[in-house]
Formats: C-alpha cells, structure tokens, sequence
C-alpha cells in the first residue's frame, strides 16, 4: 500500500491569505500546506477526505480512477471539494462508494442534497454514501474497500458542540487520526504498533478543536508506531523548524509525501 499526503495544512491551508509571516511568505514548497487529504493505493485509489483543494490534489498525484472515500467529518476543509469528485464518475455506471459517521452523513446529504436524488442528470456525482457499519454508541466493525481493511475509529472533534470525527486504521498498519481531541478509549486497542500514525494537530497551543503538539507526540510514545507523522499544520512553525524540534519521535507531514508499507 501507498500513502500519498495530499494536504498536510489546517483549515487555511498555508500560506494563510493575506499573513505576512516568514513560513507564509516562505518560497520552499515543503511550507506550502493544501488542506487535509489522504490518498491511499492499493489495487487501486481510495481518498480519505474531499476538501476544497481537491481538484489541485488529484490533479497533482495524477489521479486517473477513484473507488471510494473515507469522510472523518463535515467541516469544510474536509468536505467542500466533494462536487470535484464528479469527473471520476463520467464513466457510464461508475459510482464512488463513500462512507462517514451518521452525523457527517446527515451533513453531506442536507449539503448537497442531489446525491440524494440520484437522479442521474449530468453534473452530479454518482456517489453511493454509506453510513460506517456499526454505530457510534457500541464501536465501528471493520469492512474491505477496493482490497483495503478499513477499522473506523470514535473520535470527539469539538467536545462543548458534539461534533464528532472517524479516524480510520487501514490494513491493521496505517492509523490517520485528525481533527480531535478525545480517541474513543474502547478504539485505542486499534492503535498500538502500527507502521505508521498520522495523527492531525495545527498548534504547539491548547486548541477547542485540535489536539496540541505536545499531545500528539505523547500519542506517538504511547502508542509506539514505527513511524509517527504529524500533519493538519497550521504556519506556526516551518517544516525544517518542526522537523529539528520532533526529531527522534515523530516527521512533519508535507503535501506531497509518499509512504510505502
Ligand atoms: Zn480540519
Ligand atoms: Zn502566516
Ligand atoms: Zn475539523
């Protein structure tokens, strides 16, 4: 399997618009940070998320064919690439299957209520979206997506407003947590000794939303990956920057980044 870091950035993506800061006005392309997405590649292209760099994204990885996306949650920096996704089903019957927590189900659908509708006109993505098999009350069971074990994993994302975010282990060796603050304690069973943990935290500050920097490398120790990654980077500090400070524990992400497992 492959892992392609399509987006190592926060919500802003960095540069921020309009900041004058040294990592926003930076001219080396590891501090120029898209939106969160993952790709992963086995037999073939599964996405885990579709922010509004989308297009950028896959244009970038060159991506011919797509089979599916993971959604964690509904927040725009991971959701508002979606309509992009129609190309990827032009192809007479071609239908990504998408799956996301029934909160973020909810969402897209009242977001974009013509997948709803399915009513194969044009300029609608044909996507079948699933709810995660299981529930949020008693743990999420694992299913297979083109060739690929998916485990969902409860995450809290903002404990006072009750959004909830999925963070996914795939193939029992790649763990992607972002956007949380709290992991279901009941999950953490998925999360020891993987390969790789990629877990999203923007700050070195408390966050309402976010792990901070310091909270993610505890993760890392406590969980003992062969490779902790860290990415969801906001412009507080630059990649050679984190990657002196984290040394020894964990890598920054950067858009662009390729895992092998
Ligand atoms: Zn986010
Ligand atoms: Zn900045
Ligand atoms: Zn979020």
């Amino acid at each position: 399997m492959k892992i392609t870091v399509l987006g190592s950035g926060t919500s802003t993506g960095v540069p921020i618009l309009s900041c004058p800061c040294e990592v926003c006005q930076s001219n080396e392309s590891v501090n120029k940070r898209l939106r969160a997405a993952i790709l992963l590649t086995g037999e073939k292209h599964v996405l885990i998320d579709t922010g509004p760099d989308l297009r950028a994204q896959m244009l970038r990885a060159n991506v011919g064919a797509l089979v599916g996306v993971l959604y964690t949650h509904y927040h725009f920096d991971h959701l508002d690439g979606l309509p992009d996704l129609r190309p990827f089903t032009f192809e007479k019957g071609a239908q990504l299957k998408c799956y996301a927590n029934i909160q973020t189900h909810e969402v897209i659908l009242s977001r974009y209520p013509y997948i709803r509708e399915n009513a194969g006109y044009s300029n609608a993505p044909q996507l079948k979206l699933e709810i995660l098999p299981g529930n949020e009350q008693d743990g999420y069971t694992a299913f297979t997506l083109a060739g690929l074990e998916i485990q969902p994993i409860r995450m809290v994302h903002i404990p006072k407003a009750g959004v909830l975010s999925t963070g996914f282990v795939v193939n029992r060796t790649f763990g992607y947590l972002t956007d949380f603050k709290e992991i279901h304690p009941h999950d953490e069973k998925y999360l020891f000794g993987l390969s790789v943990l990629y877990l999203g935290s923007p700050i070195d500050r408390p966050h309402f939303s976010h792990i901070q920097h310091s909270e993610a490398l505890a993760l890392i120790k406590k969980f003992k990956p062969k490779r902790g990654v860290i990415g969801h980077l906001s412009h507080q500090y630059s990649h050679s920057e984190l990657t002196a400070m984290w040394q020894g524990v964990a890598e920054p992400a950067f858009d662009g980044m390729e895992i092998l497992i």
